[in-house]
């Protein structure tokens, strides 16, 4: 059992030399100038000292003052990593690998030697490594296989403000390790030393939690920032934000210009404006440059950030809350707040029904008051809300903590395979009965647990895939379908991180006509199957076509064209090449033969996918709306479906009203701006089908299927989804 595993060797002694990565000097010292001067930097010794007495501190600090970058390494310069390696937590991907890159420059060795990274598909750590950057997801994907954490001699909880499900987890965990491992007499491997990192005051709580836990404040190098806020409600944020920008260009001196959105959508729609309008200024206005920042952007992207805005232009950053805490960029003067952030919420519906949404909602008075800070870092700063005061007044303070308001299914399934139950575990904020009977309830649809509650063979075997559980369900029920090759090819592009099919609204007719030859009748999952083949045979007719030289560039560019022809996401089908990759080694773990096919065969791969999504299905009512077999809920399906109403830009109905398409697939009232829907009898609304799975639910003004796949109705009743 994986619990006793032995103790790997301890690494301190066995260390090979380290590696220095090739600086220039000027560039190496200048780096360490800046690393002094840090705020963080004056109490560095005071921190080797609290952190080495105490089991666990409690730091809190401004953001940019040095926690992320500079505590790891005082603690490995401080000797505390002889026995296992220092963990850092972040909740976020691009937060662990950005962060991760700049501290190993910091440090003068290539990434993934002594400072490494582990996130989901993806880690630079070797057996160098002393300092790791984690997601809070890894840290606690790793207790499947250490349930001690025995490789670390130091965990850091950063950003535990944000109080992610992950986060929550974890620090239930590390007190359970911290007596397991230090716990009186009977210690079990090397003493582990807690530090719970966070942007804002709420210190008190993590303290108690760790019974009265030190806490130690760095104090911070604030300016005073101007704060403006709107005399009226803005309806469209992402217009008013490029308005705010272009008053700034215009009349305001230099400074860099940070904006907040709530996710990627909004952060490309407004590029393209801005980048549009820019061009129209006259030549001798400054330059604008426009740095995109959110989850799904590549590592090297994600630098772009840091580089020093050129002379004689202005850098216009576009960020998700990621600029809010975990990732602090320089230059910035002005921030323009648009109050909105994407969070995930769980919507329970009667008998233990419901689902994860993604909405975009008004963000917290906390959130607020992070945002303005970032354009005080290193002078007086400006910041624009695009809302009323009266809007900020009633915000809620803070931020719920996820564990109170998102599905429970995947972490209880974590959970249960490390012998552990949520409702025994010491947690700071426990969740609702109901969330976990619901999440019981889907565990139970897809067999991970039986009719006692107790783990199945299956769902150990669920586990083991770095994947949503429905998902991971799919890929085992294609081993006796006969095809993984398919299914993989599907789940890898649902688990990466940007959609695959690129909205330029203002090409919408070329974008279906791009597109036509993909689109499957069955709907969206083999939809996404035919764009993954067609990618992926133009690399292959092209290598080898021409054996030599240039081959793999030639091969390259042919690709780009064609994603560029079919408005596909090339970076998402690169990066879910990537997921594939490392799922076929899960399943070969597993046992499952990834390289069988069943060809042009559609029933196997819809059958795999609703074994999966048995719990996400609806069938059709008389008055042609879908209805959920769990809950019972009534469901559209989502514009952007190949299932959803005929898209065309423009629409007459009764009496002569008129509507026209807008960027999200909806239709908007020409005269009155209210979003209207074809009704389901019209020859020009949804596509009719018995039943259809999907992928997630999303609420918006009402509630959509998304991904969607026309299935047969006896497939439900097979698994017994009705
Ligand atoms: P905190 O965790 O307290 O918010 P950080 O340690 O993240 O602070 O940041 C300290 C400094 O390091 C900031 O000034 C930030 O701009 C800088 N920094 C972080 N990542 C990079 C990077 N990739 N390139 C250049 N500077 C960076
Ligand atoms: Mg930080």
């Amino acid at each position: 059992s994986p619990a006793k595993r032995p103790m790997p060797p301890p690494q301190a002694h066995s260390t090979p030399p380290r590696k220095k990565a090739r600086l220039s000097n000027g560039v190496a010292s200048a780096i360490q100038e800046q690393r002094r001067e840090l705020p963080i930097a004056r109490g560095r010794e005071a921190l080797i000292r609290e952190i080495s007495a105490n089991e666990v501190t409690v730091l809190i600090g401004e953001t940019g003052s040095g926690k992320t970058t500079q505590v790891p390494q005082y603690l490995l310069e401080g000797g505390l990593a002889q026995a296992g390696m220092i963990g850092i937590t972040q909740p976020r991907k691009v937060a662990a690998t950005s962060l991760a890159a700049r501290v190993s420059l910091e440090q003068g060795t290539p990434l993934g030697g002594c400072v490494g990274y582990a996130v989901r598909f993806d880690e630079r750590a070797g057996p160098e490594t002393r300092v790791k950057y984690l997601t809070d997801g890894m840290l606690t994907r790793e207790l499947l296989g250490d349930p001690l954490l025995s490789r670390y001699s130091v965990i850091v909880v950063d950003e535990a403000h944000e109080r992610t499900l992950r986060t929550d987890l974890l620090l239930a965990n590390l007190k359970r390790i911290l007596r397991e491992r230090n716990g009186n007499g009977k210690q079990k491997g090397s003493p582990l030393k807690v530090v719970v990192m966070s942007a804002t005051m709420d210190a008190e709580k993590f303290s108690r939690f760790f019974n009265d836990a030190k806490i130690l404040y760095v104090k911070g190098r604030q300016h005073p920032v101007k704060i403006y806020h709107t005399s009226q409600n803005q309806t469209d944020y992402v217009d008013s934000a490029m308005r705010t920008f272009f008053q700034i260009h215009v009349d305001q001196p230099p400074g860099d210009v940070l904006i907040f959105l709530p996710g990627q959508e909004d952060i490309e729609s407004l590029q393209k404006s801005l980048e549009m309008f820019s061009r129209q200024l006259p030549i001798d206005f400054p330059t604008v440059l426009i740095v995109p920042m959110f989850a799904a952007l590549q590592a090297s992207q994600q630098q772009d950030v840091f580089k020093p805005t050129p002379k004689g232009s202005r850098k216009c950053i576009l960020a998700t809350n990621i600029a809010e805490t975990s990732i602090t960029i320089p230059g910035v003067r002005y921030v323009i707040d648009t109050g909105k952030s994407k969070e995930k919420r769980y919507l329970a519906g009667p008998t233990g029904s419901g689902f994860d949404t993604l909405l975009t909602r008004d963000i917290t008075k906390s959130s607020a008051m992070q945002r303005a800070g970032r354009a005080g870092r290193e002078g007086p700063g400006f910041c624009y809300r695009l809302y009323t005061e009266d809007a900020f007044k009633q915000m809620a303070a803070a931020p719920e903590p996820e564990i109170l308001r998102c599905s429970l299914a995947q972490a209880i399934l974590q959970l249960m395979c490390v012998g552990q139950d949520i409702q025994e575990l010491e947690l700071m904020d426990s969740p609702d009965d109901d969330a976990i009977i619901s999440a019981l309830k889907n565990l139970f649809i897809i067999g991970a647990i039986d009719d006692k509650r107790r783990l199945t063979p299956l769902g150990l075997v669920l586990a083991s895939f770095p994947l949503e559980p429905a998902h991971a369900r799919a890929v085992v029920a294609s081993k006796d379908l006969g095809c993984t090759s398919e299914i993989l090819d599907i789940v890898s592009v649902l688990a990466s991180s940007s959609k695959l099919f690129l909205d330029v609204s203002d090409k919408r007719s070329e974008i279906a006509d791009g597109r036509r030859k993909l689109v499957h009748p069955s709907g969206d999952h083999l939809t996404l199957l035919n764009t993954v083949r067609g990618y992926s045979a133009v690399g292959i007719t092209d290598a080898s076509a021409s054996a030599q030289e240039g081959a793999g560039k030639a091969g390259r560019n042919a690709r780009r064209e064609w994603a560029r022809q079919h408005f596909v996401n090339e970076r998402t089908l690169r990066e879910a090449a990537n997921i594939r990759d490392q799922l076929r080694v899960s399943c070969e773990r597993a046992g499952i033969d990834w390289r069988v096919s069943c060809g042009d065969a559609e029933e196997p791969v819809l059958l795999a996918l609703s074994h999966g999504l048995a719990q996400n299905a609806a069938l059709i009512t008389p008055d042609g709306t879908y209805k959920q077999t769990a809950g019972q809920q009534i469901v559209k399906i989502h514009p952007s479906s190949t299932m959803a109403d005929k898209k065309v830009p423009a629409i007459i109905f009764d009496e002569l009203n008129a509507a026209l398409i807008t960027p999200d697939g909806t239709y908007k009232q020409t005269a009155g701006q209210q979003i209207v829907k074809i009704h389901p009898s019209s020859t020009m609304a949804d596509k009719k089908v018995p039943a259809i799975i999907f992928d997630e639910l999303v609420y918006t003004n009402q509630i959509y299927a998304r991904g969607v796949s026309s299935i047969q109705k006896s497939f439900l009743a097979s698994l017994g989804a009705f």
